[in-house]
């Protein structure tokens, strides 16, 4: 297995719970290294341009609204096969149909308001860094 980096985000309904450390403590328990964190509040036109993917999507408006309702904590985590796992430990998209102990079954209350987010395949995960951080942000864990 490779090393990856994935982004991560908790999302404006986690920070207000109040569970930033809860969810970072499950990111570590996983082995998986935050190597960049940020905490913003993001733009309209920042949360549409991360998600417009999902631009044509029945829930894209509310989407970019819950986005932007709050600080949102951003993250790059680094580790073996990190993007596969850090989805695992998320848990599925709707938190009714997460697995036990998965950071949506724990912390999520619908599919529109589900904590947090991360990049599913490893060409996002590129796409998704870059959008947020630069090179020169990324701490060099491995050096
Ligand atoms: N979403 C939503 N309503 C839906 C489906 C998705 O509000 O019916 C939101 C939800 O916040 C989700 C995000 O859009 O996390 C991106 O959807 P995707 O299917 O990519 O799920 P994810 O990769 O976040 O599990």
């Amino acid at each position: 297995m490779a090393v990856e980096r994935t982004l991560s985000i908790i999302k404006p309904d986690a920070v207000a719970k109040n569970v930033i450390g809860q969810i970072y403590s499950r990111f570590e328990q996983a082995g998986l290294k935050i190597v960049a964190s940020r905490m913003t509040h993001l733009t309209e036109k920042e949360a549409g341009g991360f998600y417009a993917v999902h631009s044509a999507r029945p829930f894209f408006k509310d989407l970019v609204s819950f986005m932007t309702s709050g600080p949102v904590v951003i993250q790059v985590l680094e580790g073996e096969d990190a993007i596969a796992k850090h989805r695992d430990i998320m848990g599925a998209t709707n938190p009714k149909n997460a697995a036990p102990g998965t950071i949506r079954a724990d912390f999520a209350d619908s599919i529109d308001e589900n904590a947090v987010h991360g990049s599913d395949s490893a060409e996002n995960a590129a796409v998704e860094i870059a959008y947020f951080f630069r090179t020169i942000e990324l701490a060099p864990r491995t050096r």
